[in-house]
């Protein structure tokens, strides 16, 4: 039986600790509890907010209508070979922790996106992304349940138009869907990728035969802990800006004026630059106002020290303008703004 409540607070359920309330609260634990809350807001005609971990959130004010805390839990191998597996968890499970269960079962190909917070039913969402690795190169399908019809549905890669923490989630099929499970499809042998620049420099004193994908995922995470502010001590919601994607022009342009602008060439011939150089070179790391700053060793790190969203998203307006004024580069927020 679903548990409906009203008036809960949800400082708690986001790594900013954004002190706002959930007009109704529910955790869902199984498919036929969503389903219920899917019901039940339908017959209510409260608007629906699904909440993973809360990582990539802002909180700016109480949010109206139902929230349903995703906690379906489950990991279960729903094929193998000799070289592939296709492993199904439920989106209520962390991610962090389906990482290292993957690992020690021998389930390789997660390793590179050990550490970052959050639930598993949210990864499709941004296409999670990490040291050289995204969620869509382990991606094999999805389970969800449509918002307005409790239909269910299967999704598969080219259905998720996944891009540069990007999918459909977050475009045409923004509100549409929960998504219950996910489907990865991993390699039963170790298939390394260690081109990203601060991964091999961690790993340059190994030899090539030590390096295994659980050093890899142990590495990654000391990388992490050392580079960025851990939410349970400092709240925060990790990159609060994605990296701008420019025209090649626009950064051979930026290049002349800025000889160390930080940029990556990507595939389509568009240029990838670091938002955390922008904002860096803009002068804000460090930066405190107030309740809310810039973390002073990763200036793409916005902290919450008591403050409200409204000072949080102030400030990000105030680092996005100054940022477009000195580079003529659009900052676009990361994390998902509520209500
Ligand atoms: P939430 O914040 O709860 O939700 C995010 C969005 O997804 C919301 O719009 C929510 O409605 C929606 N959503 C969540 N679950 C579902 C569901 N089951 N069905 C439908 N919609 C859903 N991200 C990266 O890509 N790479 C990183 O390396 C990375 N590092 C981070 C480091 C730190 C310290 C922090 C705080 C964040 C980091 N993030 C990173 C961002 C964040 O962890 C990820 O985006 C993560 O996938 C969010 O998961 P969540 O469960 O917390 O989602
Ligand atoms: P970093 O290594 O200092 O690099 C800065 C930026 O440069 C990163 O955002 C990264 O882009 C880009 N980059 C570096 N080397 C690259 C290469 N060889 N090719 C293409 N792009 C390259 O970054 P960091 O802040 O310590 O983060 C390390 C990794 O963790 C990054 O992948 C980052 O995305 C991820 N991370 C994400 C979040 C989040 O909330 N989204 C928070 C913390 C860390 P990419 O971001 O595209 O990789």
């Amino acid at each position: 039986m679903l548990d409906i409540r009203p008036n809960i607070p949800l400082q708690a359920l986001n790594t900013l600790a954004l002190p706002s309330r959930a007009e109704h609260f529910c955790r869902v634990t199984s498919n036929e509890q969503l389903l219920e809350a899917l019901d039940w807001a339908r017959a209510n005609r409260q608007r629906i907010t699904v909440l993973g971990g809360g990582s990539n959130v802002v909180l700016a004010g109480d949010i109206p209508g139902l929230v349903v805390a995703m906690a379906i839990p489950g990991i279960s191998l729903a094929g193998q070979t000799a070289e592939k597996c296709l492993v199904s968890v439920g989106a209520g499970e962390n991610w962090h922790q389906l990482v290292l269960h993957t690992l020690a079962q021998g389930w390789f190909g997660l390793e590179n996106l050990a550490l970052i917070p959050g639930l598993a039913g949210a990864a499709p969402i941004q296409n999670i992304g990490a040291y050289g690795v995204e969620l869509r190169e382990r991606f094999h399908s999805l389970e969800a349940l449509h918002v307005h019809t409790g239909e269910r549905v299967s999704m598969y890669i080219d259905d998720c138009r996944f891009g540069y923490r990007d999918s459909v989630f977050k475009q045409s099929g923004r509100d549409r869907y929960v998504i219950t499970s996910v489907t990865l499809a991993l390699s039963s042998v170790p298939e390394l990728r260690l081109e990203y620049p601060a991964l091999q420099q961690a790993l340059a004193d190994h030899d090539p035969v030590d390096i295994t994908p659980a050093l890899v995922a142990e590495v990654v995470c000391e990388i992490r802990r050392s580079k960025l502010p851990d939410p349970v001590h400092l709240p925060n919601a990790g990159s609060f800006f994605k990296n701008p994607v420019i025209s090649a022009e626009q950064s051979v342009e930026l290049q002349r004026s800025y000889p160390h602008l930080v940029s990556y060439p990507q595939p389509d011939g568009r240029v990838k630059l670091a938002a955390g150089w922008l904002v860096d070179q803009a002068g804000w790391k460090g930066t405190v106002r107030g309740n809310v700053g810039v973390h002073d060793q990763q200036a793409l790190v916005l902290v919450n020290r008591g403050g409200t969203g409204e000072e949080l998203l102030a400030l990000a307006d105030a680092i996005a303008h100054s940022v477009y004024q000195q580079f003529e580069v659009e900052l676009e927020l990361e994390p998902r703004v509520y209500p």
